[in-house]
């Protein structure tokens, strides 16, 4: 397996020449206070040295090792600790944290790129510093000031961690079901009381402390979503002068033996009347989780192209250099008993599907970073609820598509590898193992698709997609001279246009049958998605043109040839999922129970 090495060429051009994010942070005085191209530069290359020096080589050991569990205590993977610590001596934690209680104040459009390495680099040991991250991001969005003053600058500077606690047992996707129950105590404390499983990095030897943030309903709450209320619940009690006090009443009753990331521990954690803390309002908790939803959504996505990237590189480096049969044109390298396997037509099919996917996908999630920080910088009222609206519309398609395009990705990762992808040695297997759980946890990718269609499309009209759709529409108005973009501007015109006539088509059809959301969604989903990388790679394509000309690095001119497979070979998937999207329910939903 080829060394991860952090992909900062790339990271650098998205940032910089697709996006200019240098003249985004500008015209936000709040991210303009603390950062500045050369010092996005500077972290950058540091967060690129932590990847590819400190957590990639623990990646695979952290595989094979796992955590382990012992009478309710958690010891990371050997080295996790000590990465853990290099965490915490950089602030990386607190990045994009709030400056007011110690963050760096980072944009997203600059974290999200440490985030895609740290992923790509080590995705079970990434997900502490994101969920830490998230828990952060819910607690300074909803926390009292009091609460905020307490704990937010131990979990910025990383010395605490965070775990999110919303699944139970028997309630995953629909949490309006929990059963763990707040008890309000006279000392306006309450007493947290239920079973959580699956929580990622519940337990733990990297911190002195974690920070859960729980989900649990009040005595004589109201049934289901609306009666559900968010808690913080240290593991150990924090004293006045913020020192740690007695541990908490809660403990870790087992983690699970799983199919990929295994270096991460995956908890079940038993609440028994535990100390927890009144997050935002009473009944109010499952916004406040979204709050952290959202941030880890986009998270997930980016831990698909992250490990798509670490993928990518393995098999370029492979397909270079293994040797097998000649290429149909004739020998290439004659000297050799075969050519590599780079000549083969199919062999380049996969290779260039991973790189539409890796580069496009990264610059789809540097997009959809470039809304948040709109929406959380901007101080102009439009320009911010414009892009809440983006970020809404855009979350769940960056979560679900990036994730499943990341595994598709590895899949071909693995395939270009052959039996040898399949051998653990070359670490293919892997990422195609780690890489799974990204479509799974988070909201299943088949919700992602439902919150799309239901919730943002049909739920808002189909305003928010309009918003999407115009800023297409006036990148294809102000490039119709450009004469680079020629081969992508038609293509593109005529995939918005398709996507315009499906979400009319849904948009109709949703008031009638109930069942045209659900049948429609995830290929909705996908259809978006595709439409959404084209436009990214018509964006890369423009930047590139403007450096192709004397190219000797292949940098610039890779990336229009690369423009030109995913408009010619990926894009027509979209003809398929719009006709099959047209087809309706109806073959869905005709087999009775008993005919499966
Ligand atoms: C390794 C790992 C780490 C995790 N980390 C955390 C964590 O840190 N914190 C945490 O709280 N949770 C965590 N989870 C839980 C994860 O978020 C849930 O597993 C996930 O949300 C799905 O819930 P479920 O497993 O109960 O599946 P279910 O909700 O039972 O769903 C089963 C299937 O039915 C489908 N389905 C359900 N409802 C609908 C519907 N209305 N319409 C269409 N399809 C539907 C789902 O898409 C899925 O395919 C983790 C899980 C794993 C495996």
């Amino acid at each position: 397996m080829a060394d991860y090495q952090a992909p900062l060429r790339d990271i650098r051009f998205v940032l910089n020449e697709v996006f200019d994010a240098p003249s985004l942070w500008a015209s936000l005085p709040k991210v303009a206070e603390h950062v500045d191209p050369e010092t996005a530069d500077a972290i950058l290359e540091e967060a690129g040295k932590i990847a590819s020096g400190v957590l990639a080589p623990l990646n695979r050991e952290g595989d094979e090792e796992g955590s382990h569990w012992n009478d309710g205590e958690v010891t990371a993977p050997e080295g996790f600790k000590e990465a853990y610590q290099t965490i915490v001596e950089g602030g990386w934690n607190g990045l994009g944290g709030n400056p007011d209680f110690g963050g760096m104040g980072m944009p997203k459009t600059l974290v999200a790129q440490f985030e895609e390495m740290m992923q790509g680099a080590n995705m079970a040991f990434g997900l502490a510093p994101m969920l830490t991250a998230g828990a952060c991001l819910a607690l300074d969005a909803h926390g009292s000031q009091e609460l905020k003053e307490k704990y937010l600058p131990n979990m910025y500077s990383g010395v605490w961690s965070g775990a999110m606690d919303l699944t139970e047992p028997h309630a995953g996707t629909d949490l309006g079901i929990i059963r763990t129950k707040a008890e309000p105590n006279a000392d306006g404390s309450f007493s947290v009381t239920g079973t959580k499983i699956f929580i990622t990095w519940g337990e733990h030897d990297m911190a002195e402390n974690i920070i859960h943030l729980v989900l649990a309903k009040l005595p004589d709450a109201p049934k289901g979503p609306k009666g559900i209320s968010l808690f913080l619940v240290p593991k150990f009690l924090v004293n006045e002068d913020g020192s740690l006090g007695e541990r908490n009443a809660f403990s870790c009753g087992s983690i699970e033996k799983k199919m990929g990331i295994k270096g991460s521990a995956t908890c079940v954690m038993n609440f028994d009347g535990a100390k927890g803390w009144l997050v935002g309002e009473e009944n109010k908790g499952l916004a406040a989780m979204f709050t952290m939803m959202n941030y880890e959504r986009l998270g997930v996505g980016i831990q698909g192209i992250g490990a798509a990237e670490a993928s990518l590189q393995s098999a370029r480096e492979y397909a270079l250099d293994r040797i097998q049969s000649r290429a149909p044109t004739g020998a290439q390298q004659p000297e050799k008993a075969a050519d590599p396997i780079i000549v083969h037509p199919d062999v380049r099919r996969m290779l260039l599907t991973m790189k539409s996917y890796v580069e496009g996908g990264r610059a789809f999630s540097t997009y959809v970073a470039q809304w948040l920080d709109i929406a959380k910088f901007a101080e102009d009222d439009d320009r911010r609820r414009h892009a809440e609206g983006m970020v809404a519309l855009l979350t769940p398609v960056a979560k679900a598509f990036l994730t499943d395009r990341g595994l598709e990705a590895c899949i071909f990762g693995q395939q270009v590898f052959g039996g040898h992808g399949f051998i653990r040695e070359w670490g293919q297997e892997q990422l195609v193992r780690d890489c799974r759980i990204t479509q799974i946890y988070e909201g299943t990718n088949g919700i992602q698709a439902l919150d799309l269609m239901g919730r943002k499309v049909v739920g808002s009209q189909g305003k928010l997609y309009e918003l999407f759709a115009h800023d297409v529409a006036s990148f294809l108005e102000s490039n119709q001279d450009n004469a680079a973009l020629k081969p992508f501007l038609e293509p593109l015109a005529a995939a918005v246009e398709r996507l315009d006539d499906v979400t009319e088509h849904v948009l109709a059809q949703a008031g009638d049958n109930p069942d045209a959301v659900g049948a429609a969604s995830v290929d909705y989903l996908d259809l978006f998605g595709y439409t959404a990388l084209a436009y990214m790679w018509a964006r890369i394509a423009g930047a590139a043109a403007k450096q192709a000309e004397g190219d000797s690095s292949g940098f610039y001119t890779g990336k229009l040839k690369t423009a030109r497979f995913y408009y010619e070979r990926l894009l027509p998937k979209t003809v398929s999922l719009a006709e099959g999207i047209r087809s309706g329910s109806g073959s869905l939903m005709a087999l009775a129970a008993g005919e499966f």
